[in-house]
């Protein structure tokens, strides 16, 4: 037996017991003639004393070679500790040791293995399993799973299934580069990893397994954003003989259980608000509504003067930032800067103070009088002391640049709370999306979504105009999961197909297999898939995804730890019939 006990969990209770204890070494504090060492495992830390005068010889005098992360194991007795230490569960008792054995010595790791470490990023990522020792590390991998089991327990008792999708499959077009896999006994064959399990959840509702999830593994080879993994994990989910308002519910009621059994935190009905309605009130599909600061448009107020910048502009908007009407000219000018930064894009930006006396003082004062400025300030809702920012241009550019400044006022302003949770529903998203470069139509969430019904006849002539039974789940400024409800007969598929510009060909080799599916009774559908990784850093109140993830990759989607991707040697690439020219 390596270990009796765990080093977390003994205490006063225990006082006179012996034990077995196993573990690392955090570190150890020779004053010559004692010597302690807290032994660490993944429940805590426990105090161990080797004392010159109660221990024996070699015992002592082995525990003076011991560095740290040595893994050992000890026997001894729980006694009471002199000098207590209240922050820790066993800060009461340490072990008078009696055996000691060294199970493993360790080099010197390369950064302190302490809550506030010294080593930087990358050096922690190429030796993870040593930053996993950490508590940040170790207590987000724990999370993770209480998370996970708690999806697990709240669909299972639903009736859901989980069931395995495969891994090596064929290219589904889900706006995303697939990750391939070459097949050694199909010669020029491929397989593609899944960028998710998409047609084998509708597959399974043709199957009659009508409460489907997996908490499954995705791969997307695209570009690295920072904080996107090209492997990442889904919640995903499909029920069959459902409506939008059923999977709304239903999930909703999920989320509702995490955030109570996880965070103690009780909320209401989610919001639901339209994606048309989140564009123009927050210039962003993924709206943060933990605070306010919605958006004004000014083109009334704003364009019957002469002024030509506004005059020239498709739309005026402005936002109200609380508290914000005592920035500096300094500040001001900042954030003008921060807006025409090339990553923001905006050309200018107008302000108006709220004077505390109900006056304004703007920056177009030349062209606005006390009236017009009042106007946008009942517009924008700002009351006196705060501050008017308006942006104009380009309706889309300019909503989606306010929306950058909305978002940045209010980080700096600290209304970005990461235990404040504010879930909503953004509804009815367009079906498709026009491919600026190509001209050409995509489907804005992919292939298989259901056009609404009532919406079906401006196919042929508005196809932007098309709304989807399309659907995201959206915290704090993030989406945290999306879904819709499918198409699931063969001619409106076939329809769809046609419309994202497929010849009849095309989808047959590429869909066959779901269309041909549609024909043996497919029941109505529906679903959505959540990303696991950024749900729990979100329900953990981190920004980053990666301490969730036990071996992330970097933001060159390399695992630095084991060195891949990786050349292959040349017999495996003849194997693979793969040549690669020398270059
Ligand atoms: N497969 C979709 C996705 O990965 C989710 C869904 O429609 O259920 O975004």
């Amino acid at each position: 037996m390596y270990r009796s006990h765990n080093c977390g969990e003994l205490n006063a209770s225990n006082i006179n017991m012996e034990v077995t204890l196993a573990g690392w070494v955090q570190k150890s504090r020779d004053k010559g003639f004692m010597n302690w060492v807290d032994l660490r495992d993944r429940y805590g830390i426990t105090q161990l004393i080797f004392d010159e005068s109660r221990t024996d010889k070699t015992v002592f005098e082995l525990a003076k070679t011991l560095g740290r992360e040595f893994v050992i194991q000890v026997k001894g007795t729980v006694i009471e500790r002199e000098a207590k230490n209240k922050n820790i569960p066993t800060g009461e008792i340490e072990i008078l040791v009696t055996e000691l054995t060294i199970l493993n010595a360790a080099l010197t790791p390369p950064f302190t293995i302490e809550d506030e470490t010294d080593g930087g990023e990358d050096i922690r990522m190429k030796y993870r399993y040593l930053d996993i020792r950490r508590n940040p590390v170790k207590n987000s991998l724990l999370f993770r799973h209480k998370v996970a089991m708690e999806v697990r327990k709240y669909l299972s008792d639903l009736d859901f299934c989980e069931v395995e999708t495969p891994y090596l499959i064929k290219s589904t077009p889900e706006g995303a580069r697939d990750f391939v896999v070459p097949s050694r006994m199909n010669e020029g064959q491929f397989y593609a990893l899944p960028q998710s399990p998409q047609t084998f959840k509708q597959l399974l509702m043709v199957g009659g397994m009508d409460k489907y999830f997996q908490i499954v593994k995705c791969f997307r080879d695209e570009d690295l954003r920072a904080d996107r993994q090209p492997e990442f994990t889904q919640i995903d989910c499909e029920m069959a003989f459902v409506e939008q308002e059923d999977i709304l519910n239903v999930f909703e009621g999920l989320t509702r259980h995490l955030l109570k059994e996880i965070k103690g935190i009780e909320v209401e009905k989610f919001p639901r608000i339209t994606y048309d309605y989140a564009m123009k009130t927050y210039g962003n599909d993924k709206p943060d509504i933990r605070f306010g600061m919605e958006f004004g448009e000014l083109n009334e107020f704003a364009q019957h003067k002469d002024f030509p910048v506004f005059n020239a502009a498709e739309l005026v908007v402005g936002i109200a930032v609380p508290g914000a009407g005592n920035y500096t000219r300094k500040e001001i000018d900042g954030l003008i800067d921060w807006v025409k930064r090339p990553q923001v894009g905006a050309s200018g930006m107008v302000y108006a103070k709220c004077n505390d006396d109900g006056t304004y003082k703007s920056s177009v004062d030349k062209f606005y009088d006390q009236e017009d400025l009042g106007q946008w300030a009942k517009i924008t809702g700002a009351k006196p002391g705060d501050m008017i920012f308006v942006l104009s241009g380009p309706a889309n550019k300019t909503r989606t640049q306010l929306s950058a400044l909305r978002m940045e006022l209010a980080t700096r302003l600290g209304l970005r709370n990461p235990e404040v949770f504010a879930p909503l529903w953004v509804v009815d998203f367009p079906l498709l999306e026009l491919d600026e470069e190509s001209g050409r139509y995509h489907a804005m969430h992919h292939p298989f979504t259901s056009p609404k019904p009532e919406d079906m006849a401006l196919l042929e002539t508005e196809p932007g105009k098309v709304r989807a039974n399309a659907y995201d789940m959206v915290l704090n400024g993030n989406e945290i999961g999306g879904g819709s409800i499918r198409i699931h007969d063969k001619a409106t598929q076939q329809l769809m197909f046609k419309y994202l510009g497929f010849t009849e060909e095309e989808a047959k080799a590429q869909f066959g297999f779901l269309m041909d599916a549609f024909q043996f009774g497919a029941p109505p559908h529906g679903g959505l898939a959540f990303g696991l990784d950024r749900l729990v850093a979100i329900l953990g109140g981190q920004e980053t995804i990666r301490d969730f993830i036990a071996f992330p990759k970097n933001n060159s989607g390399r695992d630095v730890m084991i060195d891949a991707p990786a050349k292959i040697d040349d017999a495996q690439l003849k194997e693979l019939h793969i040549k690669i020219d020398a270059i």
